[in-house]
């Protein structure tokens, strides 16, 4: 069997005409969404994120701005920039791109975001709303992956889902939208033995690690859904031997680097009956999710 591959590119873009269409409703209102960003610290994969969030704005013709802070910043300077876009009537979704520098508490951070704005789905609130099957706004990468099963027709009701890894941001919502939507749901994590053995039982796999190539194909039952959420640069070519199909291998010994997810690729694709790229896979989504919230969060539809 070779897997059906799930674009997400192409999902993402379909998303983004329907909201094309709502941002057109919204201006004849007089009102246009806009999403304030708090940028803190040098992290490199930071900026390249908040750069591909702020032209996915652009381009859907929202307002958007990013707060800067220097990696010296503290809780309260960030406090203050978040204070700012919870007064302002322009801002209607708050981005804090995480992680932030060590001198700021995250969870103040996070809390410190007005619940109705929090587009991100990171507040104490919003956490319990979703905990509760009342969402009103929900983590972005795990929204877009329910987005994309739903979009390419794949069940989740009465199967077994596994998700691969418990962080907050996205294992674990991800988790209770599975549960939510009727699967029955197992929670695997580095302390999980024989992850292998948990993993093959899953008719939907999602792997959110951070490592690459962890998800092989002895860990995929014949014809799964395969998610894969992982974003890992490799610069090793013997890793890149193992995780990057011909045509990718090829650009590879041009670049010497890579973006693989944690799911091997050309093993798994054998394997599985659905499976997402990465790139091109779950991020796009991700990117899809932000901007409807902060769609919703403008026509106060949450
Ligand atoms: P975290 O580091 O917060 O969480 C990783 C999780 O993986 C932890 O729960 C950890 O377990 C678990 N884990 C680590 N090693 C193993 C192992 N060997 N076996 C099983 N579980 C393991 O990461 P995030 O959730 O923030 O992100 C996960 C990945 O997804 C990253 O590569 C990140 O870059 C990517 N990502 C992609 C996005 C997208 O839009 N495509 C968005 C967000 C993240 P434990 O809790 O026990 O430590």
């Amino acid at each position: 069997m070779t897997a059906r591959i799930l674009d997400g590119t192409a999902t993402a873009r379909s998303i983004r005409q329907e909201l094309q269409e709502e941002v057109g409703r919204l201006t004849a209102r007089g009102i246009r969404p806009g999403l304030g960003v708090v940028l803190a610290g040098e992290d490199p994969a930071s900026a390249v994120y908040v750069r591909s969030k702020v032209r996915a704005c652009a381009e859907l013709g929202l307002h958007h701005e990013t707060a800067r802070l220097p990696a010296t910043a503290t809780t309260q300077d960030v406090s203050a920039r978040i204070d700012d876009y919870n007064r302002r009537e322009e801002i209607h979704g708050i981005l804090v791109q995480l992680p932030l520098p060590p001198g700021v508490d995250v969870d103040q951070a996070l809390a410190r975001v007005d619940p109705g704005k929090d587009v991100d789905g990171f507040h104490p609130a919003n956490v319990g709303l979703l905990v509760r099957n009342r969402p009103r706004f929900v983590p972005c990468t795990p929204a877009g992956i329910v987005e994309l099963l739903e979009r390419h027709g794949i069940p989740v009701a009465g199967r077994h889902a596994v998700v691969v890894g418990r962080s907050d941001i996205v294992g674990k919502p991800m988790a209770l939208l599975l549960l939510h939507a009727h699967a029955t749901v197992t929670i695997c994590h580095s302390r999980t033995p024989d992850l292998a053995a948990v993993t093959r039982r899953a008719d939907v796999l999602v792997a959110a690690v951070g490592r690459p190539g962890l998800v092989t194909a002895d860990h995929v039952k014949p014809g799964a859904a395969v998610i894969d959420v992982g974003m890992n640069r490799i610069e090793d070519p013997a890793l890149a031997r193992a995780l990057l199909d011909q045509e990718r291998l090829a650009r590879f010994a041009d670049r010497g680097h890579a973006l693989v997810g944690d799911v091997c690729y050309p093993a798994v694709r054998e394997v599985a009956g659905h499976l997402t790229p990465v790139p091109g896979g779950v991020g796009p989504l991700t990117i899809a999710m932000l901007l409807r919230n902060t769609v919703r969060a403008a026509a106060g539809a949450v």
